[in-house]
This record gives C-alpha cells, sequence and structure tokens, in this order.
C-alpha cells in the first residue's frame, strides 16, 4: 500500500464522515508502523463542535498537532482532558478558521451546515487539496466559493457519494459530450409512507435511514428529500451541466452512486457498497487509488436493483430546490439557512416533519418579498453570512408562530 505522504486537516472530525475518514488513515498507517498516528498521514489538526471526549479521544489516538473546539465553554474542559498530551489546544470561531488555514496539504471539510463555511473557504484561499462532504458549503455560497477555488487554485474534490461518482465518470474534457447527470436517490426511510403517514414522522422514524449511517441533520435531510435537493444545487455548482440538464432518481439499494449520460447513448455508472469511505478513499488518494477494507460490491447475493421516479406530492422539497436553483441569486442560500433552522427545530420535538418544508418554502417566499434584508445576489463571503444571518432569525420566528398554532 504505497501512499504519498501527507498532512491532513479534518474539520468536522468527530461526526460520520469525520469518523470514516479517520478509519482511513488509522489503516494506512496501521499498516505501514504498527500505530494510527505514525505512517503515512500525520494529522495536523482536528477540529468539533462541542464534543470535547469524543475531540479527546481522536487526539490521543492520532496524535495531532492541535485539536480546537467551536465552543468556547468547553474549553477547559478540554485542556484538562488532554493535559500533558502535548497537543495544542484552542477554541471558538477564529481558532476555527485558523484550522482550515494551516500547514495540512489535504484537509477534509466534513463540517456539518453552514458553519463549516468560514473554515473551509480558509483552506479553499491557500490553494489546498479540498475534500468537501460539506455540501451546505456550496448550496450557501456556491459563485463564491468557487470563485475562490478558481483564483487560488485549490483542487475541490467531491464527497459526497452522488457527486463523487460523476466526478470520477464526467468527462471534464469533453462536457459538451454530456446529455445530463442523474442523481439517484435512496427515497429515505418514508420512501413508501402516504402522505397522511409522513404528517406525523417522529425525529427517532427520520433519522433512522435504511442504507447509510449518517449524522442526524443530513438523515433528516434524507428523510424530506432535502439532501437531493440540496445535492441538485451542489451538482449545479460543481459540473458543467445546465440545471434541466440534472435528473433524480429513486434508487432504494444505494449501490448505483449517480450516472452520467452522454449524447451517443452510453450511461456510465459508478457503484460500491453504501460506505462513505469509498468516496474518501477516492479522494485521500486522489489522482492515485488506495486500498480499502469495504466490503466488496456481491451482484450475484444483491440480485436485483431498482429505480423508480421521484413523487414530487409527497416530497415537495424537490421542487423547492429546483427552484431556489433557478431563481438564483440569494435562494439557495436562503434554503439552506431556512432548513438547517426547521431541522434542529422539528429534532428538538418542537415542529411536525411536514413542517420542515413550508417553513422554508415561506422563508424564501418572504425573503423574496422584502428587498433590503439580504434578497440581492451576494457577492462576498460577508453577504452570503449576512444573508444566511436574516434567514435563520425569519425561519426561527415563524416556526416558533408554527409550533404554538
Ligand atoms: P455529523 O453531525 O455526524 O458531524 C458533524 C461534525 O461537524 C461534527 O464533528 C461536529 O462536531 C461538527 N460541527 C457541527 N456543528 C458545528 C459548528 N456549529 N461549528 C463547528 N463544528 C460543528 O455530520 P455528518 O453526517 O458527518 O455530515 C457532515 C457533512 O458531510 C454534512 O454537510 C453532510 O451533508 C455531509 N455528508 C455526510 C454524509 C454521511 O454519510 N454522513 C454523506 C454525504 C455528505
Ligand atoms: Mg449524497
Amino acid at each position: 500500500m504505497d501512499m504519498k505522504p501527507r498532512k491532513i486537516a479534518i474539520l468536522g472530525a468527530t461526526g460520520s464522515v469525520g469518523q470514516s475518514t479517520l478509519a482511513l488513515v488509522r489503516d494506512l498507517n496501521v499498516a505501514a508502523s504498527g500505530h494510527a498516528h505514525e505512517g503515512p498521514i500525520s494529522v495536523e489538526v482536528l477540529t468539533a463542535n462541542q464534543d470535547v471526549t469524543g475531540l479527546a479521544d481522536l487526539a490521543r489516538g492520532f496524535r495531532p498537532e492541535r485539536v480546537v473546539i467551536a465552543d468556547e465553554a468547553k474549553l477547559g474542559d478540554l485542556e484538562t482532558l488532554l493535559a500533558g498530551s502535548g497537543v495544542d489546544v484552542a477554541a471558538g470561531a477564529s481558532a476555527l478558521r485558523e484550522a482550515g488555514a494551516g500547514e495540512a496539504d489535504w484537509v477534509m471539510a466534513a463540517i456539518v451546515g453552514a458553519a463549516g463555511l468560514a473554515p473551509t473557504m480558509e483552506a479553499v484561499k491557500r490553494g489546498r487539496t479540498v475534500a468537501l462532504a460539506n455540501k451546505e458549503c456550496l448550496v450557501s455560497a456556491g459563485a463564491i466559493f468557487l470563485d475562490q477555488v478558481k483564483r487560488a487554485g485549490a483542487t475541490l474534490l467531491p464527497v459526497d457519494s452522488e457527486h463523487n461518482a460523476i466526478y470520477q465518470v464526467f468527462d471534464f474534457d469533453r462536457p459538451e459530450a454530456v446529455e445530463k447527470i442523474t442523481l439517484t436517490a435512496s427515497g429515505g426511510p418514508f420512501r413508501t409512507w402516504s402522505k397522511a403517514e409522513i404528517v406525523h414522522a417522529t425525529p427517532a422514524q427520520a433519522v433512522a435511514h435504511p442504507n447509510w449511517s449518517m449524522g442526524a441533520k443530513i438523515s433528516v435531510d434524507s428523510a424530506t428529500l432535502m439532501n437531493k435537493g440540496l445535492e441538485l444545487i451542489e451538482a449545479a455548482y460543481l459540473f458543467p451541466v445546465e440545471p434541466d440538464q440534472i435528473d433524480i432518481v429513486i434508487h432504494p439499494q444505494s449501490v448505483v452512486h449517480s450516472f452520467v449520460a452522454y449524447r451517443d447513448g452510453s450511461v456510465l455508472a459508478q457503484m460500491g457498497s453504501p460506505d462513505m469511505r469509498v468516496p474518501i478513499a477516492y479522494t485521500l488518494a486522489w489522482p492515485d487509488r488506495m486500498d480499502a477494507a469495504v466490503k466488496r460490491l456481491d451482484l450475484a447475493s444483491l440480485g436485483t436493483i431498482s429505480f423508480e421516479a421521484p413523487d414530487h406530492d409527497r416530497f415537495p422539497a424537490l421542487g423547492l430546490a429546483r427552484g431556489a436553483l433557478q431563481s438564483g441569486g440569494a435562494a439557495p442560500t436562503i434554503l439552506n439557512a431556512a432548513n438547517e433552522v426547521a431541522v434542529a427545530e422539528f429534532l428538538a420535538g418542537r415542529m411536525g416533519f411536514h413542517e420542515i418544508v413550508r417553513i422554508v418554502e415561506e422563508t424564501i417566499s418572504f425573503m423574496g418579498q422584502n428587498e433590503g434584508i439580504g434578497t440581492g445576489s451576494p457577492t462576498s463571503l460577508e453577504d452570503v453570512l449576512c444573508i444566511d444571518r436574516a434567514a435563520r432569525e425569519w425561519a426561527l420566528k415563524r416556526s416558533g408562530e408554527v409550533a404554538a398554532a
């Protein structure tokens, strides 16, 4: 297993994608040296939001130079846990930004939500190789983010399984040869539920994804299909195709991760077990390939795979996201911010499942009718953050009214 040595940073190390990334690092290093902290991959920095115990455990295993906890109130706890370990400890928003601005040549952006935007941008500005799991970054700040990627000469590698699949089979030298791309969607836990049943879905039911084990927010997004809506916008930014060249198909087994259809009728797909270590390994070894101890796809035992059209009536998030993509301007930023708020309110038990998309729709429409609170096209990161803040405020207020009604 010949892996070129690299120094890495993981933003959001304690999360589902962060831990999958570290599982690959552990395998690579242990194969080379017998230790997780020694080998081709050295870890510069790991970050987390509030989970000091999880972060300290990772720090002891991987011995990074520094760990950063976003929540400043947890700094003392983290210092106590890592006393005498030789690992630097820092906390707060500016330390989080600096975590993206370090020496690492490969940065995993695996914070959930627009909270990951500022530190990820720092890595982009320094021209690093950025493995992007944090799709909300692109949805919220797409044009500005990509402009910075271009100016800084950064390498952006998509980690989201669908986009990683397309990245692997898209002919970037001949984009005009591509007719369309098709994102696959599992359909989530409510794929076969009626509209009336979906109304009463609980947080526990919404986070129980049939194929993937993921963080709570993306699990709820998968249940509303907003995740696929966010991915539609993500794909429109990542690949040189028009919005009407991006299709979505439901594929409950989640083994075909997406398709690229060419003008001559050929359709190329990337397949694999539903395990995020596959796309993460692709980005970690890129442009080479590495060994990854993931379950091999066994087609004969899989037997049948199936596809169906998405139902826009039961899952209105898809249409809403497509509308936001077509409107452009601030709409995707507002969609993402309102969705983050509504999902959090649902997970906290304060609002019904079906109200998530309603809040997003009402926030987009309210902000669209009220010029001046940030509805113009954002032209800087500050603009994006300002629109994001205004949308969050309104969505939270509206969620309160809906919950009280
Ligand atoms: P998660 O909730 O498991 O982990 C999120 C990580 O971000 C944690 O380390 C957490 O501490 C940190 N974090 C959360 N809020 C933060 C804040 N305000 N400031 C700083 N750090 C914060 O989420 P996940 O499932 O690993 O997903 C991470 C990102 O990857 C998301 O954008 C998600 O859409 C994307 N993604 C995840 C998967 C998956 O299989 N989990 C697949 C594709 C894409
Ligand atoms: Mg995905």
